[in-house]
């Protein structure tokens, strides 16, 4: 409901809530407040005092059921702990209690302090339990009444201040229209996971009356967010299944043709996982429906190649109605990328074979085989290389964001790479797949009439080489099948890791000398491009290129950062050893591919999340040579070198990543922006119970209804969702 169309608030009010960007009811009531005057603490139970009406809160540690001696009255007692002491609580004529209560648990008890022999007690105390971050959350917690509510903090701006605000969710809570919010989250799955309902979940957010409040409610809205968030990808996931694909090698003798050729043209074997993962590409792209598949594999584990061989089966295989081979998108996140794998592809496919390869960025494009060289590639303009696309003798087609653009047509697109595919928007990967589902019109043969065809649907192959934890990915990008690519191509070795303080920055100068008077290269990374007096403890391209040109005079060094106009021309030096060491920021974090380069030196280490630190690591782990990764870090910070120290155990990517979300966030693995959830879901994603709970209801939920016809509340949700997806 739009605020215009609440009657009880202000005009003013209205206006000054816009400016917050709230727009509507549910905006409203989903503003909460980021931090809480500070409730009154409990007591210790070493401070009580008899007679008094008091909350403490501890562990049991002890319970015994008995009947009295005299009175045969039945009594639950049970010894609770806190940091200063321990009481003992009675309950009468309870029974129930006894059976309520485990050793171990954590409760609150509110309750009057009473006193016999010398011994003091808490008699008939209230209990409530302090639910631990599973995902059960006791409804009951709810229905007490008990105490004032917390003062909400919320984020003001000069027109409305935080207890205004305050106010007018008051307001909002007492309104007609909030009694009319409904459920999200089905009642029959919240009855199951113990979830409050929805109403009562704002309500205790809004004005908690305790901490334990906003745990539970915060956890409810967690849920709540990724289970509609699953659900909308699940959503997507179904409506692609009616869709239909080209079938990929579907003739038994190109299907032969196809292994023959791979079988000759690949410079190596494939790795078991590669084969693997091949074997379940060219099943899903058989069928009938497009596929949707995310190969997760470590840096280094060989997913160009699988790409490759994605591809070659795309372009044997023809169109039914043009005769015509399919053609391939593969789209890289960086000009350095598609150079790369235009490179890999042109060089690896035999020009014997009569495709052509084209490589279009938004700086040029290039076609491969030239026709005076058929070993070569040709500079050529542009709007040639669209033309041949959409004439469909460009088969595959190599690029940047640049093959986005709307005006790049196909013929048949087959199939969509995507590489590195989490450094692109999920409405991206959907536009380009929209891009080319216009029907086309075209002339059936012996038949004058025009009829229109609906172009099949191109499979799409996403690529990611930044191991996404299981839960995120299920989240995220919850609409594609997942593989993950565990195994790295034979005798890799993997780089020696080493923390570098202050002192021993020598130690690494004195091998990156070696190192490179052995012929080797190495790189060097900052976090950032420009040296700042005011944050001098940062360092910079800039100032390591004047450190590194002072201390080794007449080794020849390279700077690369994102803006850098001459960056491909860089990077191919880099590649023909015409640099020995490049100094750049973090933008050779992906993907580029140097076997040669065998140091690397990180400075301020500590500034980079783990994950992107062994991104960053892999450059150097592309040959079989020894190699080193050093992690330059003056800090002295505790939890910073802990984190380091965790790269220096481990060599496993989604390991790390796992480490990150759990210290970091989900943030610092994916942006915000790019994962669509707010700060409580980014939090709720380090919950991998939640997650798969959410994610399995949420199929089971389509199973039984794929329309949600019986949810309008939620169809309209997860189309409000789509509408506003970046
Ligand atoms: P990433 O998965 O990080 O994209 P690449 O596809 O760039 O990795 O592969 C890294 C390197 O490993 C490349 O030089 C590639 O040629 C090589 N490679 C890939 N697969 C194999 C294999 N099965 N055997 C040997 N080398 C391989
Ligand atoms: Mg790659």
């Amino acid at each position: 409901m739009h605020l215009k169309d609440l009657n009880f608030l202000t005009f003013k009010e209205k206006e000054n809530l816009q400016s917050l960007k709230i727009k509507t009811l549910e905006e409203l009531l989903y503003y909460f407040p980021f931090r809480f005057l500070e409730a009154p603490k409990n007591k210790q139970i070493s401070d009580l005092v008899v007679g008094e009406h008091v909350t403490i809160s501890g562990i049991v540690v002890d319970i015994d059921s008995k009947k009295t001696y005299t009175k045969n009255v039945a009594f639950t007692k049970a010894t609770i702990k806190d940091d200063s002491e321990t009481i003992d609580a009675f309950w009468w004529n309870m029974p129930f209690i006894a059976k309520s209560l485990k050793v171990d648990q954590k409760l609150t008890l509110t309750g009057v302090v009473a006193e016999r022999n010398g011994e003091t007690f808490l008699s008939n105390p209230k209990i409530e339990k302090v639910k631990n971050l599973s995902i059960e959350i006791d409804g009951s917690l709810f229905e007490k009444e008990s105490g004032e509510p917390m003062t909400g903090i919320y984020y003001e701006n000069k027109n409305i201040k935080s207890l205004a605000l305050r106010k007018i969710i008051q307001k909002c809570l007492k309104s007609s229209e909030f009694k009319k919010i409904e459920n999200l989250v089905p009642s029959d799955i919240s009855k199951k996971l113990n979830l409050p309902d929805r109403q009562n979940a704002i309500v205790r957010r809004q004005f908690p009356k305790n901490i334990d409040d906003i745990v539970a409610t915060n956890k409810y809205f967690a849920f709540e967010e990724i289970f509609v968030m699953q659900l909308y990808r699940e959503h997507e996931k179904a409506l692609r299944k009616d869709e239909h694909a080209y079938k990929i090698l579907e003739d038994k003798p190109k299907q032969e043709e196809y292994f023959e050729l791979l079988k000759n043209i690949m410079p190596f074997k494939f790795t078991n996982g590669q084969e693997r993962i091949l074997d379940t590409i060219l099943a899903d792209m058989a069928q009938d429906r497009p596929m949707s598949r995310l190969v997760e594999g470590d840096v280094g584990s060989g997913k160009t190649a699988l790409a490759f061989a994605a591809a070659v089966a795309t372009i044997f295989t023809k169109s039914k109605t043009t005769r015509k081979a399919l053609q391939v998108a593969c789209i890289a996140p960086t000009e350095i990328l598609a150079n790369q794998h235009f490179e890999f592809f042109t060089k690896t496919l035999s020009s014997e074979n009569y495709f052509g390869i084209a490589l279009l960025t938004s700086k040029g494009a290039k076609i491969w085989p030239s026709k005076s060289d058929r070993e070569k590639w040709v500079d050529v303009p542009k709007s040639r290389v669209k033309k041949l696309l959409d004439n469909g003798q460009i088969h595959i087609v190599i690029g940047t964001h640049a093959l986005f653009n709307k005006n790049v047509k196909f013929e048949n697109l087959g199939l969509i790479i995507l590489d590195e595919q989490h450094r692109f928007g999920v409405k991206q990967r959907m536009a380009l797949i929209e891009n080319n589902k216009q029907n086309k019109i075209v002339k059936a043969k012996n038949d004058l009439r025009e009829i229109q065809l609906e172009k099949p649907i191109p499979h799409l192959l996403s690529m990611s080489a930044t191991p996404i934890p299981r839960t995120l990915a299920l989240t995220i990008y919850g609409d594609l099948d997942l593989s993950i690519l565990d195994e790295l191509p034979p005798g890799r070795k993997r780089a020696t890791t080493k923390i570098i303080s202050k002192f021993d920055r020598e130690i690494m100068y004195k091998k990156l000398y070696e190192k490179v008077k052995q012929g080797k290269q190495a790189y060097i990374i900052a976090p950032r491009i420009a040296h700042d007096e005011e944050t001098s403890n940062k360092s910079s391209v800039e100032f390591e290129e004047k450190r590194i040109k002072e201390k080794f005079p007449n080794f020849k060094i390279g700077i690369l950062s994102g803006k850098d106009k001459n960056k491909n021309e860089t990077i191919r030096k880099y590649y023909n050893k015409e640099i020995d060491i490049l100094i750049s920021t973090t933008v050779v974090e992906v993907g580029v591919s140097v076997a040669n380069a065998t140091l690397i030196i990180i400075e301020n280490a500590e500034t980079f999340g783990l994950a992107q630190l062994h991104q960053l690591r892999g450059r150097v782990e592309r040959s079989s040579e020894e190699s080193f990764c050093y992690l330059a870090c003056d800090s002295e910070n505790e939890n910073s070198l802990k984190r380091l120290q965790a790269l220096e155990k481990s060599n496993n990517g989604f390991e790390l990543a796992e480490v990150d979300l759990a210290d970091r966030g989900a943030g610092s693995l994916i942006g915000n922006r790019q994962s669509g959830l707010t700060d409580i879901g980014m939090e709720a994603i380090k919950n991998r119970k939640l997650v798969e709970t959410a994610k399995s209801e949420a199929q089971k939920l389509l199973q039984s209804d794929p329309s949600l016809s019986n949810y309008p509340n939620l169809k309209a949700k997860i189309e409000s969702f789509a509408f506003h997806e970046e």
